[in-house]
């Protein structure tokens, strides 16, 4: 019998800087906002952190290896399309996700509104209950990038168990 427990741990982070537009996308969730995100697909920094924990639990490399930003099949893409390959990936494997814990990290727009509808929208991507999955807010003090306001930050952990 294995002595090694049946888990993965993954950890994501990603980044966007803002840009023109009216909204930004996180967690599934379109927000109003002064600003857009520059980015190939929507932009959405929670998810792509999540889906880089998911693929870094099972050591499959991160989302510019699946999802090549050259690549037009995402140009512009739906990041929760993403989530489902990701999930895909893993069931491929044997494995889902056990639980999640994302922080989105900027001074605007304001998270915590959203949070719920966010996990939500992330539990029912990958067939879970929302509480399952975690979302958090925080700025970062108005020291760099973030609290510039030039862009937005998300982390995700995640753990993986047998499917
Ligand atoms: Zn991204």
């Amino acid at each position: 019998m294995s002595a090694i427990p049946s888990f993965r741990i993954g950890q994501g982070i990603d980044v966007h800087a803002f840009g023109d537009g009216d909204h930004v996308m996180v967690g599934g969730v379109r927000i109003a906002h002064g600003r857009g995100v520059l980015a190939h697909s929507d932009g959405d920094v929670a998810l792509h952190a999540l889906c880089d924990a998911m693929l870094g639990a099972l050591a499959l490399g991160d989302i510019g290896v699946h999802f090549p930003p050259g690549d037009d099949r995402w140009k512009g893409a739906d990041s929760r399309v993403l989530l489902r390959h990701c999930k895909a990936l893993l069931a491929a494997r044997g494995w889902q996700l056990g639980n999640a814990d994302i922080t989105v990290i900027c001074e605007q727009p304001k998270i915590a509104p959203h949070a719920g509808a966010m996990r939500a929208a992330i539990a029912s991507d990958l067939g879970l209950e929302p509480d399952r999955i975690s979302i958090k807010a925080t700025t970062s003090e108005r020291l760099g990038f973030t609290g510039r306001g030039e862009g937005i930050a998300a982390q995700a952990v995640c753990l993986l168990v047998p499917a």
